[in-house]
């Protein structure tokens, strides 16, 4: 029998459109400046409210597009609907992943009215930055990005960065790290330029990635905890839980589970699983949709997702992981979108993305746990010991890898 879902993630698109190209984007859709109504907003919490499926901490990723061009006065009135149904136990939290360049005061009185977590998309120092991260006319957004985060600190609202990772960024872990610091940036998030959509990375799949990013990543985090001032390193803060778990208890994959993550687009569009998928084309796997929200119930969605041929192919990749991966206990069977875009199969397993994202983290860690000389007992305190967490974060929970 299948478990019953357990909604804990819903990525919104308010609009495909961004106001900016860079030259990475996987979004197929980017100018297209249609905008969700407030109904399908109304529609879409009160099902999930309604089914009973919610999880008691619901995160909702307002991305897919850039956010911040749709006005502060959409938000207000969003959250207010959705407060207004939300049942007393579940939590809402609000999440912006944003390229930062629209911030001003009245988006960080936003964020600091309905403690939004917030995370600004920005590869490093200006000529880092602006290798890809360009205008719609070609000009680098890097000022008119780290204007929005300085805004964001003059009006204290909490935020982590994303940094997609280039070949160029690779070879200077500590460069980037002095530039978070002078910034006052000490909640990070790194993103390898991955294979999706329409873009293919010339970087990621090239036979030297695992040793050049395990030699970033483990001179970044080592060099961040000596310098007592970053707080969040999602690669690791976000692994060592995984790792370093009571007995018995199964590290959760919500981009595996039917419905524990709703991707839902701006015409209402319906899909699951990896949110990269939604707006992609595949006539094998129905556009990767499963329903409307406008038209179709969540119990009907769901019964369609289960007798999919995208959950099924989704759930013999995760069973072929299970079979053959050492790191599937900390891991769960990877993210199905990248299944497809490296290996052109769901049902498949290793990809450059869980090579980077799952097995040089716990590599690392594991790695500093010997230093440490804990036994398997102390695993708890070994895990407080290596995280560079203090307060949690402001970064959603995985997956907050769009760029
Ligand atoms: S690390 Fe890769 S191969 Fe291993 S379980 Fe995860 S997705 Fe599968």
């Amino acid at each position: 029998m299948t478990a019953t879902p357990e909604i804990g993630m819903v990525v919104v698109q308010p609009t495909a459109f961004c106001n900016i190209a860079c030259t990475y984007c996987y979004l197929p859709d980017r100018s297209n400046k249609h905008v969700i109504a407030q109904t399908t907003v109304t529609r879409l919490f009160e099902q999930i409210f309604a089914s009973g499926w919610a999880s008691s901490e619901i995160t909702v990723i307002w991305h897919a597009g850039e956010p911040l061009v749709v006005p502060v006065s959409f938000y207000r009135e969003a959250f207010a609907t959705i407060e207004r149904m939300r049942p007393a136990s579940v939590h809402v939290r609000h999440s912006f992943q944003t390229n930062g360049t629209l911030i001003d005061a009245d988006w960080c009185a936003l964020f600091k009215d309905w403690n939004v977590g917030v995370g600004v998309s920005l590869d490093g120092p200006r000529e880092l930055h602006d290798l890809h991260r360009k205008s719609r006319s070609g000009k680098g957004t890097f000022d008119k990005t780290i204007a929005g985060i300085r805004c964001l600190r003059e009006h204290d609202v909490p935020f982590h960065v994303i940094s997609v990772l280039s070949h160029t960024s690779l070879d200077q872990p500590e460069e980037l790290l002095d530039f978070y610091l002078s910034e006052g940036i000490d909640q990070i998030c790194f993103n390898v330029e991955e294979s999706e959509g329409d873009h293919v990375s010339s970087l990621f799949h090239g036979p030297e990635l695992r040793r050049r990013y395990a030699a970033f990543l483990r001179t970044f985090w080592h060099r961040a905890r000596e310098s007592g001032r970053v707080r969040f390193l999602r690669e690791i803060d976000l692994a060592l839980p995984r790792m370093f778990r009571p007995e018995g208890v199964p590290t959760r994959n919500i981009q595996t589970e039917p419905l524990a993550m709703l991707n839902v687009d701006s015409h209402g569009n319906v899909s699951s699983f990896s949110p990269e998928l939604l707006g992609l084309k595949n006539a094998a796997y129905g556009d990767y949709l499963l329903g409307n929200i406008n038209f179709q119930t969540l119990q009907e969605i769901r019964d369609v997702c289960l007798a999919s041929p995208l959950h099924r192919d989704i759930a013999a990749g995760v069973e072929a992981c299970s079979r053959s991966c050492d790191y599937f206990s900390v891991c769960g069977g990877g993210a199905p979108v990248n299944k497809l875009f490296e290996n052109g199969s769901l049902t498949s397993t290793v990809t450059s993305y869980c090579t980077l994202t799952q097995m040089v983290p716990t590599d690392l860690i594991l790695e500093a746990y010997d230093r440490l000389e804990h036994s398997p007992a102390a695993a708890v305190s070994a895990a407080n010991a290596l995280s560079l967490s203090v307060t949690g974060g402001s970064a959603a929970p995985e997956p907050s890898r769009m760029p």
